[in-house]
């Protein structure tokens, strides 16, 4: 974990002047956000590559990080972790890269029976509030809606989507994601909550926000805790991929959070350059426990376009994992999984433990390669109808 230290953030001479109040208040984050090329020149000079970048991509994908996600890039370097999430590379509109990813790999909005809906579990809808972030991050598996203008949803649009979950009673989970749900104002937030906390047949109101990465200041709005108190059926899942994106301030967000009652997961996108180590893996999920929070998934990254460039071999995540058992709390070890193109829906992937199988007995192996004999139960017996 990362401890800032008081008012470092006027180190930096463009926000010298900016108060304690100022620089904690969740929306001056997401009012100040750097938006441009010469927003960060303010801060420091971009060389002639870096310029190229912004002007080819600025009028594709949209870019925009908040000052104080920015202020967590230790060195101001193009391999730094988060250098690399925020800013754009040429890689991302290099057709030869990018030539077999797709703007809509799963078909999210073919899957749609209402506009913001997107129905492909049986028991689970995902509903997409806004397509607005306060970070725009390179990595995004829906960047297409960099190429929409910004806006949240209607009022009208939300009616039709909670009429939708309503009449189909097998749905017992909303899945509530963007763009990004918690840059939402308050009220919109407690109208989509309110609305669903309602609906008799839904269990679990799961809230996909990367706020407490970017923005953790989000999470001292009282206003929104008291939110949170009022709808119990709220999970939060968030989304962080490298230790230098937890801090003390994470931490005491965290807090809040489940002070109002609210389990927080995580979900990791394996990020080549970014994350794609053994050693930062395993220091993420460690300092992910150390503040509370349960790591869920780590993700094969998605054939998205525009994010192509990013994509490990898939058997790269199994070695993570293979890694991590043993050495890692089980409270530690994400699921790593890959989402199938086409829709099929996301598929888990496990390093091989059940070596063999005899008529008699189940070979496993434990995470020193140690081989253990596991007899099977005979639970037929001749003359006995078979379970
Ligand atoms: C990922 C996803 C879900 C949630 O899946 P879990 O395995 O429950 O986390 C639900 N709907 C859609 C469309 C998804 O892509
Ligand atoms: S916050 Fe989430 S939805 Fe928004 S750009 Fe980042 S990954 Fe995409």
């Amino acid at each position: 974990m990362i401890f800032l230290e008081k008012e470092y953030w006027k180190k930096f001479p463009i926000w010298k002047n900016v108060s304690e109040n100022e620089w904690t208040d969740w929306k001056w984050q997401i009012r100040n956000r750097l938006k441009t090329a010469e927003d960060i020149q303010k801060i420091i000079p971009l060389s002639e590559k870096e310029k190229k970048s912004f002007k080819k991509t600025s009028n594709i994908y949209h870019f925009g990080t908040t000052p104080y996600y920015f202020s967590l890039i230790k060195e101001f370097s193009q391999n730094n972790p988060i250098y690399k999430q925020i800013f754009p590379s040429l890689e991302e509109i290099d057709e030869n890269i990018q030539k077999e990813a797709f703007l809509d790999p799963f078909k999210e909005d073919i899957m749609s029976p209402v506009p913001g809906l997107t129905h492909r579990y049986p028991d689970r809808v995902l509903f997409r509030a806004t397509n607005f972030c306060s970070v725009y991050c390179r990595h995004c598996m829906r960047k297409r809606m960099f190429l929409e203008e910004e806006r949240a949803r209607t009022k009208e649009e939300y009616d039709r989507m909670f009429q939708y979950i309503k009449e189909n009673k097998q749905i017992k989970e909303v899945l509530i994601s963007g763009g990004d749900p918690l840059t939402l104002p308050n009220k919109k937030i407690e109208y989509i909550l309110k609305n669903l906390q309602d609906i008799p047949h839904i269990d679990i109101i799961r809230i996909g926000s990367r706020e407490l990465v970017v923005n953790p200041f989000r999470f001292f709005d009282e206003e929104l805790l008291e939110i949170f108190e009022r709808y119990d059926k709220v999970w939060l899942v968030t989304h962080f991929n490298h230790p230098d994106e937890i801090t003390d301030i994470t931490k005491k967000a965290v807090k809040n959070i489940l002070s109002a009652g609210i389990p927080v997961l995580n979900q990791t996108v394996l990020l080549k350059g970014i994350n794609d180590n053994e050693k930062i893996i395993e220091n993420l999920m460690r300092d992910l426990l150390k503040v509370k929070i349960k790591p869920y998934y780590l993700f094969f990254c998605d054939p998205t376009k525009g994010v192509l460039h990013f994509r490990t071999d898939l058997k790269k995540g199994i070695e993570i994992l293979e890694y991590l058992r043993g050495r890692l709390s089980g409270l530690g070890i994400p699921i790593y999984a890959a989402d199938l193109e086409g829709g099929f829906g996301k598929v888990p992937l496990f390093p091989e433990y059940l070596i063999k199988e005899t008529d008699d007995y189940y070979l496993l192996r434990n995470y020193q390669n140690h081989l253990v004999k596991v007899k099977k139960e005979k639970r037929k017996r001749e003359g006995e109808g078979g379970v």
